[in-house]
């Protein structure tokens, strides 16, 4: 069917580490689509059940009943290692397993259909993007193939490689990756129609991550100045300090410790982020869990000054992250026109305050939503990308920055930086090196990505090695490199043996963490498998549920006095223990076969007509 629908429009989507939004510029304007539940954002949750998988609301609705099995903030793990720091702090809290695979990747580890299965986060990212291409696409009636997708503006190389690589597998070709705060700040310049220069703080807190950008902005040029922020700080670290908190108090109040129970954890976690918004709006609030743990309840008054006090630390970091970015950007406090605040987290009430009071009580712009800005950036950012849209949109330039320093290795592990951060980018960089030793054949070009002097406190991106250079006295030959970003962020590093001509790429391969186009493609073919699973599994339901329905309506025929006046006794009982006998194969064949349901309700069905 798909293939008479026309083709939508290019979409903007928000990969949310909690929600994720999707928008699209239609009717000369930004719409975020609601989902099939009607909420315009859908949780970044996927779910695997005994015969059913489930991504979205679905999927978190039944999370305290099936916490191992339902997987959450995937992005925290996308284009990381599994013995980065934060995957383990995080996989202490997580209900679910992870696991080391090849080359240190992370893998999560589920049960699904009575299977063992492991995937990867770009897996569960691509079912979330899936799903926020099937919520575009039922929404417009069109078959949905680019996007512009949203990545924090701190997430490195390998982050935004391992999401791009997300949407492939979800079947999108994704025309654009920008920033988070970006996208926020182009909702904002575009919804306010500024003429004059102005400097813009993009301050966003949302589920799992904190980004500050600095930008300058006029009429439809967005100039990211610089960028802060932490890829691990945002709404669930609150969640968890008030889950460990509960859990010190359970503790002290029975001695019973339930950091083992996995179901509890799940539950005590959904009802302290329930907790947490209520305290946004009120003073005080109460967590009431029966039969938490080994039959004992829960109740505990919570106070908004007990929440602010537990996370106390975590707020001032995200004020230090202002100010290393206000003395990035070399700009003074005063000199900033507004403050913008993006994600969900911006609505608690202590982390606004202290960031009025950094900037001497200015105040803080909100005309923007914050769970829907980035999106609204995102589909402003499509539409501009595929030439739709009018002027306005048409006419916006975008400048990005590159977040983190990009260097090659030199001697002694000393980080030789090619690209500063914070350079706007697309951008290109060559340098020509020389052959440190006499007779030197070849160089390896390890290259890596961050702020520290030595190679080894920073991120390694990969190597390649350049040979062939012909003998000669060392500070002979000449090998040069070059270091281009696309306007995605993505990089690429080349490297020419300036007398023989001959070249070579940084191909990033699995041992960087980059996933190779054999593994996207198999994931692709997984992922529609998977499609096709919850087709079959719908299919059936389907044909179970008419089947009961149908043996609930006979029943009630049966039973009726007028019907059973106008039957053969002989008739009726030979028609009721049919019905019998097929409630209770049902019973016992709840997964049945499509065609076996069907057969059923078709006897059923003839049975009946036979007697009338
Ligand atoms: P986002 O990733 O921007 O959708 O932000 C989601 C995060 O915002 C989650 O951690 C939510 O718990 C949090 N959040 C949403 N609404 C509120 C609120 N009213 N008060 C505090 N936190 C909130």
């Amino acid at each position: 069917m798909e293939g008479e629908r026309k083709e939508a429009p290019a979409i903007g989507i928000d990969l949310g580490t909690t929600y994720s939004c999707v928008a699209v510029w239609n009717h000369s304007r930004v719409e975020i689509i609601p989902n099939e539940q009607g909420n315009r954002t859908t949780p970044s949750t996927v779910a695997f059940l005994d015969a059913e998988r489930l991504v979205g609301d679905g999927a978190k609705n039944q999370i305290a009943m099936n916490p191992a099995n339902t997987i959450f903030d995937a992005k925290r793990l996308i284009g990381r290692r599994y013995s980065d720091s934060n995957v383990q702090d995080d996989m202490k809290l997580w209900p679910f397993k992870v696991i080391r695979a090849a080359f240190d990747t992370p893998k999560i580890v589920i049960s699904y259909k009575g299977q063992t299965k492991e995937f990867l986060a770009e897996e569960i990212s691509a079912m979330i993007l899936g799903k926020m291409k099937e919520t575009a696409g039922a929404y417009l009636s069109k078959v949905v193939k680019d996007a512009v997708v949203t990545v924090p503006a701190y997430f490195n190389d390998s982050q935004r490689q391992a999401t791009k690589d997300a949407g492939t597998i979800a079947g999108l070709n994704i025309i654009r990756v920008i920033s988070e705060p970006t996208a926020a700040a182009i909702a904002y310049g575009l919804a306010n129609n500024i003429t004059r220069k102005m400097n813009v703080l993009v301050f966003d807190l949302g589920g799992g991550t904190f980004d500050v950008s600095l930008l300058t902005v006029k009429g439809g040029t967005f100039k990211v100045e610089a960028v802060a922020g932490d890829t691990h700080l945002g709404g669930e670290d609150f969640d968890n300090c008030m889950v460990n908190h509960c859990v010190k108090v359970f503790k002290r109040r029975s001695n019973k410790d339930l950091t083992g129970n996995l179901k509890a954890l799940g539950r005590l976690r959904v009802a302290c982020e329930k907790a947490k918004r209520i305290l946004s709006s009120t003073t005080e609030t109460s967590i009431d869990i029966d039969f938490l743990h080994d039959g004992i309840d829960f109740s505990l008054k919570f106070t908004r000054a007990k929440f602010e006090e537990l996370n106390m630390d975590l707020f001032n970091k995200c004020i230090q992250i202002v100010e290393t970015c206000l003395n990035d950007a070399k700009i003074e406090k005063s000199n900033v026109d507004e403050i913008i605040l993006v994600g969900g987290s911006t609505r608690i009430p202590k982390v606004q305050s202290l960031l009025q009071e950094l900037f001497d009580s200015k105040e803080l712009c909100k005309s923007v939503n914050p769970d829907e800005a980035v999106a609204y950036g995102a589909a402003v950012m499509a539409a501009n990308l595929s030439g739709e849209g009018h002027m306005s949109v048409r006419d916006l330039c975008f400048l990005d920055v590159t977040p983190l320093s990009l260097g090659v290795e030199t001697i002694g592990r000393v980080m030789h930086v090619m690209i500063p951060r914070n350079t706007p980018i697309p951008t290109k960089v060559t340098k020509v090196y020389f052959t440190t030793e006499d007779n030197q054949t070849f160089i390896n070009i390890k290259v890596y990505q961050g702020e520290r002097a030595r190679t080894t406190d920073n991120h390694f991106l990969g190597m390649f090695r350049i040979s062939g250079i012909p003998p000669a006295l060392k500070g002979v030959s000449k090998v040069k490199e070059c270091f281009e970003i696309d306007a995605d962020g993505i990089l690429t590093v080349t490297a020419e043996i300036l007398s023989t001509g001959m070249t070579k790429k940084l191909v990033i391969s699995n041992a960087n963490g980059r996933l190779s186009k054999e593994a996207i493609e198999k994931m692709l073919k997984d992922g529609e498998s998977y499609k096709l699973d919850d087709q079959e599994y719908m299919k059936q339901a389907e044909a179970f549920n008419a089947l009961k329905e149908l043996i609930y309506t006979m029943k009630n025929k049966i039973n009726d006095k007028d019907i059973r006046k106008l039957l053969h006794p002989d008739h009726l009982k030979k028609v009721k223990d049919t019905i019998a006998d097929t409630a209770q194969w049902l019973e016992g064949n709840q997964g049945a076969a499509v065609d076996e349901l069907q057969g059923k309700k078709v006897t059923l069905e003839l049975d009946w007509m036979s007697l009338i």
